[in-house]
């Protein structure tokens, strides 16, 4: 539908933001005009979109969406983007492998199905670039020129890429503690990057006092001013699990949890998926994976809490290190309401799932996949997830931008001068 831009209240010129119909709080339910606001004038709570959708012909949109883009956009019936997305500068991220991973699924004693969806093979290497692409739609439609973030480092590069990519400025925020190939690939495409002395949540505190500010006028924070935009690029993982699965709703997905944004908005695109009548309905268990040094989510979950109460993280998993999580309480509902959970493991299990993956299946994950995966191992270990039925778990970045974690436990088996006979005296040849 039309919008009017709301970067400037001068300018009256209308923009099309495809199937989204207008934003809707999720506390109270309150419908608001699309613009670049993301609270509710009523009761404060956060806004998403709404959609108008194409009811009444499943096959027809099932046919349209498989002969679209391998990349997000093959879902753009689905997405809050101006139809003719594809003909403008976009890294087009998206459409990763779905991997039947059966050597991990043995180590583990999956006897049902195990995958994994690895978003490491996006532009920049992570799963951000699904929400950056909405989102640097969302700033073109409402005419921002300066596309900004708080960033726990994957979404620094990712807003750095996309809008190298798009012709836009881009100053982004870290914590001034990150890895060095987290700083290195979110300065590297010639954006501001600013390191804040202070956690994610102080930077997160600050962008929201700099939107508020005459400083900030004219900037689109991508997970502040265009969250609701931006949440929606997380839909794309649920729609392309299920579709390279067949078209069908696994039983079980594990999830990692930062802000808890993917997990809720992957909950919605399932929904969204049954609503459309593209998938058949049926029960499903989300899973939400932490790290013990930041696990405010989890610790809520395992108190039977509705409130969750705010960390100062420690941990290697610094991607997930959000103390204070905007969707907590949202990842609390949906655990609860599918009968999943929402569970931590420590900085030792997460260097072991990291290889493990590594040595069964290729797949070198960054420390957020090993969290994924080593909540997966636990929740198999303690009953809570079902190994006999299909699972997948998500890695949602690569392991070369996180290279310490691994880098004591990963090197040469021996260092010998080039000749066979020292080869020999190094014990490696099969005999
Ligand atoms: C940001 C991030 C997440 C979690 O995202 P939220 O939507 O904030 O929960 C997971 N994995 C990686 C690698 C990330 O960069």
């Amino acid at each position: 539908m039309a919008v009017q831009t709301a970067a400037s209240t001068t300018d009256t010129t209308t923009v099309d933001l495809g199937p989204a119909a207008a934003l809707s709080c999720r506390e109270c339910g309150e419908r608001f005009a699309l613009g670049p606001i993301f609270a509710c004038e009523l009761c404060f709570g956060p806004l998403e979109v709404a959609y108008d959708f194409p009811v009444g012909d499943p096959e027809g949109l099932r046919k349209k969406i498989e002969s679209g883009p391998e990349n997000v956009w093959r879902y753009a019936p689905l997405l809050p983007v101006p139809a003719d997305v594809a003909s403008k500068p976009n890294l087009n991220p998206g459409w990763t492998q779905l991997v039947k991973a059966d050597n991990l699924a043995r180590e583990l004693g999956v006897t049902g199905r195990l995958y994994v969806k690895d978003d490491s093979g996006n532009p920049t290497h992570s799963f951000k670039d699904r929400v950056v692409a909405q989102a640097v739609e969302a700033a073109r439609a409402f005419g921002y020129t300066t596309l900004s973030c708080s960033s726990t480092g994957n979404l620094a590069g990712a807003v750095g890429a996309a809008a190298a990519r798009a012709g836009l400025r881009s100053c982004v925020f870290i914590p001034h503690d990150l890895e060095q190939a987290k700083v290195v690939t979110a300065a590297v495409y010639g954006g501001e990057l600013v390191a804040i002395e202070g956690t994610y949540d102080d930077v997160n505190r600050f962008c929201s006092e700099l939107i508020g500010d005459p400083l900030g006028e004219g900037w689109g924070f991508t997970n502040v001013n265009l969250r609701p935009y931006y949440g929606e690029g997380s839909k794309t993982l649920a729609y392309e699990i299920c579709e390279q699965l067949g078209w069908e709703i696994p039983d079980q997905i594990v999830i990692p949890v930062a802000s808890g944004s993917q997990l809720t908005k992957i909950d919605k695109g399932l929904q969204e998926l049954i609503k459309l009548g593209l998938v058949a309905d049926k029960p499903y268990k989300i899973f939400g994976a932490q790290a013990t040094g930041c696990s405010p989510v989890s610790t809520a979950f395992k108190a039977g809490h509705d409130v969750v109460r705010p960390q100062k993280p420690d941990t290697i998993a610094k991607s997930l290190a959000i103390g204070n999580p905007a969707d907590g309480p949202y990842v609390l509902d949906i655990a609860r309401r599918t009968g999943g959970a929402v569970e931590d493991v420590d900085d030792a299990a997460v260097v072991e799932a990291i290889s493990l993956l590594a040595r069964t299946e290729g797949i070198f994950a960054e420390t957020a996949g090993g969290v994924t995966l080593g909540v997966t191992k636990k929740l198999i270990e303690n009953g809570q997830l079902d190994p006999t039925l299909t699972t997948v778990a998500i890695n949602t970045g690569d392991g070369l931008k996180t290279l310490d974690a691994v880098a004591d436990r990963a090197r040469p088996t021996a260092t010998i001068k080039p000749n066979l006979d020292a080869f020999r005296a190094a014990g490696l040849a099969t005999d």
